[in-house]
């Protein structure tokens, strides 16, 4: 057990593994003790990322149109969400997005293709793009993102030049078969073990607020940390209309930030990022949550809008973060922050027009 939340971050920095007793107390824990695991969750955060947040960009190569059921997902077969829908993208379609991504300050690109898995077809597609980015940004890193893997797709993306790839586990175990039924869990965990061990980086991470318990989201985290994930994204379920999860709303701010402290006491060096669904979930907390997550997803994610990618900037550099690699290779200026003029008042007390209430 632990004396208060601080010694509890002091035993990860001492090389302790959070265990599940320990787990339950951060999820369960009252609203008026979430400031403080926050800001003992912050210590760890800092000894390993330092004030540096890692900015990604999401670049949907194809859009739509799997034949796969994720319950979640506005793509999956039968969705009626009204979202884009294409095949491949042109190369120079790609790159045009992936270079407005690095222009925005992003230092990851996240290549991602609807579907169950690549063809050699499409890793031939994906392997140009990243040939010609890499050519051109050789410091930014590509995550491939293309469904599951099948024997030497790993290693032929690896030669390619890819750097990580996605797959995310999603949520635990247990509760896989309630959220999809075309593919398992274990098909889940096999392509991130194959990326592994192609030696790309495995970024793995869960979408939470589908109806998961928190010994539920317990199994998700620690099955990333045993898998040893090195990007965790946190995303927070979306419900997308014409989706089986559309009036699946469950999530609060304070919940969501007990969530990321928990993937950051579970996994304190890895790279914990606040995803899909920030806005929505967290609304104005999403600042605060930079204090657990190193890193975000800069402006859209794949079929939904997201922030205004200058409203991400200008939030990092209000808390007093720094974009990383911004200033090694000096991509960026600095984020001019908006500085609203003085409104002068003419509605509620002395006029004819409805107060701000
Ligand atoms: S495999 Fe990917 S794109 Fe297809 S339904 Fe599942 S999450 Fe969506």
């Amino acid at each position: 057990m632990f004396k208060d939340w601080f010694d509890l971050a002091q035993q990860q920095l001492d090389g302790g593994e959070l265990s599940r007793e320990d787990a339950r107390a951060i999820l369960s824990a009252p609203d008026d003790q979430v400031i403080e695991i926050v800001a003992a969750a912050a210590r760890l955060r800092r000894a390993y990322f330092d004030d540096t947040v890692k900015v990604n960009y999401l670049v949907n190569l194809k859009s739509g149109l799997c034949p796969e059921d994720c319950h979640y997902c506005s793509q999956r077969l039968g969705s009626e969400a009204d979202v884009l829908k294409y095949r491949w993208l042109p190369q120079d379609g790609a790159l045009e997005q992936a270079r407005a991504g690095i222009a925005g300050g992003a230092r990851r690109i996240c290549m991602v293709a609807s579907g169950r898995g690549p063809s050699a077809h499409d890793l031939e597609r994906v392997a140009m793009i990243v040939d010609e980015l890499k050519s051109e940004s050789p410091d930014v890193e590509v995550c491939a993102c293309l469904g599951l893997l099948r024997d030497g797709q790993a290693e032929m993306l690896k030669a390619a030049g890819v750097d990580a790839y996605n797959h995310n586990l999603n949520t635990s175990e247990s509760r896989y078969g309630e959220i999809c039924s075309t593919h398992t869990y274990m098909d889940r965990v096999g392509t991130v073990e194959k990326a592994k061990r192609a030696g790309l980086s495995p970024c793995s991470g869960v979408i939470v607020g589908m109806g998961e318990s928190d010994d539920e989201v317990i199994d998700a985290i620690f099955a990333l940390r045993a898998l040893g994930s090195e990007s965790i994204p946190i995303n927070f379920l979306m419900p997308f209309d014409g989706t089986p999860l559309a009036d699946t709303k469950l999530l609060s701010p304070l919940k969501c930030l007990r969530i990321l402290a928990l993937a950051r006491f579970a996994c304190p060096a890895a790279e914990i990022r606040m995803a899909g669904g920030r806005e929505m979930h967290l609304r104005t907390l999403q600042s605060t949550a930079l204090q657990l997550a190193n890193s975000l997803f800069l402006g859209d994610y794949l079929t939904s809008e997201g922030q205004a990618a200058h409203d991400d900037l200008e939030m990092i550099a209000d808390a007093g973060f720094r974009i990383l690699g911004a200033d090694e290779d000096g991509r960026l200026a600095p984020v001019v922050t908006h500085q609203p003029e003085v409104a002068i008042r003419r509605r509620g007390a002395g006029t004819d027009l409805a107060p701000n209430a």
